[in-house]
């Protein structure tokens, strides 16, 4: 079995980038807006900054206090939309449950969308036009590649239809020619789609949901899934997978890819599409 090494895999892509964002001999800004004080968002926060770091690139926090009221939010996002610095916004998810989530995605101007959940970015990529993708599904698709992992006629039983999972990458795999099967819990007899799969991605959340015993012989397994058993991080395939012939360990294989396509996403919306 051939594991896919994400973070290897996601540190090549972010040594590219950081010399490419080097050529591009202008100022790079990454606004990243976070409102109120999620434990968890604050992680993946200092990541990101850390990232920015790394790459040479400004990231810049506006952390707004728990009772900021979404107009307050969306009027930020408008002057970030505007400031001609700024190349990329990321809206912090979960924002406060007064603020509708949806309406903030969606004020960001689909140049600087660096996450892609706009209504615009989202819409695009269903039509198959140009447009930023989702991270975590463009990052999965970036590791298939890496391997050679070819997609054409492929079954593919992709479990999870969310917004920012499941419906951008069924949009992916269907643009490489794969035969796609998209699952959710209230699908019937799951473990027969599961069984017939060339492929299977499980994006589920749940401990041990993909065992070898619903597993076709050969099936290269995606594991994006994220849970904490006994305060460890463990995906979705059981640790006892013996049948795959490629998997995607956790941590360290589609986390650190989403990661790295924050910054392909940023890269993509200046010399794609803030070009003057
Ligand atoms: P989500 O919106 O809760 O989606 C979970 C999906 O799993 C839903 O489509 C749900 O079906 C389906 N599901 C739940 N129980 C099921 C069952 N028993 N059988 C079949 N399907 C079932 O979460 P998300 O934001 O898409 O994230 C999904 C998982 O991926 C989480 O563990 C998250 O932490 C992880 N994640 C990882 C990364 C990364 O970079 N590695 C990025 C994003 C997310 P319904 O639609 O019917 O509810």
């Amino acid at each position: 079995m051939t594991i896919l090494d994400g973070k290897k895999v996601s540190n090549e892509i972010l040594e590219d980038l950081k010399s490419k964002f080097a050529s591009l001999n202008e100022k790079v800004c990454l606004a990243i807006i976070w409102v109120g004080n999620n434990e968890a968002s604050e992680i993946y926060i200092k990541n990101k900054l850390k990232k920015c770091e790394e790459l040479g690139i400004e990231g810049k926090l506006y952390h707004l206090e728990e009772d900021t009221t979404e107009e307050e939010v969306l009027e930020l996002i408008t002057k970030l939309n505007n400031d001609d610095e700024v190349k990329g916004i990321l809206v912090q998810s979960p924002l406060p449950k007064h603020i509708n989530e949806v309406n903030c995605f969606n004020q960001v101007s689909f140049k600087k969308d660096v996450d892609g959940f706009s209504n615009i970015s989202a819409g695009n990529l269903t039509l198959g036009s140009p447009s930023l993708v989702s991270c975590t599904p463009k990052g999965i698709i970036a590791l298939l590649d890496y391997y050679h992992l070819d997609l054409e006629g492929k079954n593919v039983c992709l479990i999870n239809r969310s917004n920012i999972v499941g419906k951008p990458l069924f949009n992916l795999l269907i643009k490489r020619n794969a035969t796609v099967t998209m699952c959710h819990s209230k699908t019937k007899n799951l473990e027969d789609f599961v069984r017939d799969a060339d492929i299977v991605i499980s994006a589920v959340g749940k401990p041990s949901f993909i065992t070898d015993d619903i597993l076709k012989d050969g099936a290269i397994v995606i594991d994006v899934g994220i849970s904490r058993v006994n305060g460890k991080v463990v995906g979705d395939a059981s640790k006892d997978i013996q049948k795959a012939s490629y998997l995607t360990p956790v941590p360290g294989g589609v986390g650190p890819m989403t990661i790295a396509m924050i910054f392909s996403n940023l890269y993509e919306a200046i010399t794609k599409y803030q070009d003057k």
